[in-house]
């Protein structure tokens, strides 16, 4: 399937205005060459019923939505929909409250889960690992942000940060929520985001020290000018990070959410320069049948990719 996705809200309500409409787009999106089973890989199978297909192999019976972020769900798909094209269409994103709104959904909370759900899918850890000259730096996300308020924000979240170079500007970035700044934190942290060989240059902490696989360049200077930074693109999207995080979400952010947003803030990130919000849709629907489960097959396949460095 080539790329295909609605344009404007319009076109969204358009074409998407029944579930079949929905299930028959996700089916697209989640099997390109036609239906694959999720137990045991057979191609053959067959529909059984609406929505519902059998491997002719195994005999598992499974409909477009089994195993994806849409399992289970009770909200109906076309929901689902507006819901991502919510997320998605707005340069920076939506809140909860916002959602709810927009949507008239029923509850709050209702509107919490299915955007931390819709956020789940938004970065594939492992792979698409950043490349080139990458700078990698350590922040923190509360505690004495400027503006945060609540019992939530009163513990810190160490975050460590990977931005690509390119040019004088930044490429990719990936972010995550680390539990300390140990070695293993670290260099764990690198191994998924970067891909070996590629250059990666930090401070000065000692924890980075012994970096294998990669080309560590450690920038440290004694006398350091007022606004210079040795590691510039790190630092320029963590003062994005914490601007979208202080804004869109107010800074209302536990700890132990912040995995989400980070990933979310990431997929905007990584599509800034996308011409069409309608992209954006369509990457996000199409990641969000493809978390869950991740079937033999797949799995192996993503391990091979990434140590031979095959995309
Ligand atoms: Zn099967």
């Amino acid at each position: 399937m080539s790329e295909d996705f609605p344009r404007t809200l319009l076109e969204l309500e358009k074409r998407f205005s029944t579930d079949d409409a929905c299930r028959e787009y996700l089916f697209a999106l989640r099997w390109p060459q036609g239906w694959v089973c999720p137990r045991c890989a057979s191609r053959q199978g067959w529909s059984v019923r609406r929505n519902l297909w059998r491997c002719g192999q195994c005999r598992y019976e499974a409909s477009v939505t089994a195993g994806t972020i849409f399992q289970d769900t009770h909200m109906p798909l076309t929901t689902w929909f507006r819901a991502i094209w919510q997320l998605t269409s707005q340069k920076t994103g939506v809140s909860a409250l916002g959602l709810q709104r927009a949507l008239g959904l029923g509850s709050y909370k209702t509107a919490w889960a299915m955007l931390h759900k819709l956020r789940r899918a938004m970065v594939r850890s492992g792979r698409d690992r950043l490349q080139g000259v990458v700078e990698v730096d350590e922040t923190y996300w509360g505690a004495e942000e400027p503006g945060v308020i609540g019992r939530l924000t009163h513990r810190k979240a160490s975050i460590i940060v990977a931005a690509e170079q390119d040019g004088r500007g930044i490429g990719r970035v990936r972010l995550r929520r680390i539990p300390d700044l140990t070695k293993a934190s670290l260099h764990g942290f690198i191994a998924r985001a970067v891909q070996p060989g590629s250059t990666v240059q930090t401070d000065g902490l000692p924890a980075y020290l012994g970096l294998e696989g990669y080309v560590h360049e450690r920038r440290v200077q004694r006398h350091q000018r007022e606004g210079e930074h040795l590691l510039p693109r790190v630092h320029r999207v963590v003062s994005l990070l914490k601007r979208w995080l202080l804004g869109t979400h107010q800074g209302a952010i536990g700890p132990e959410h912040l995995d989400y947003y980070l990933d979310e803030f990431t997929f905007r990130f990584n599509r800034r320069k996308s011409a069409s919000r309608g992209k954006l849709f369509y990457r996000l629907a199409q990641q969000a049948v493809q978390v869950q489960p991740a079937p033999f097959t797949t799995l192996v396949k993503t391990q091979h990719m990434g140590h031979g460095g095959v995309k």
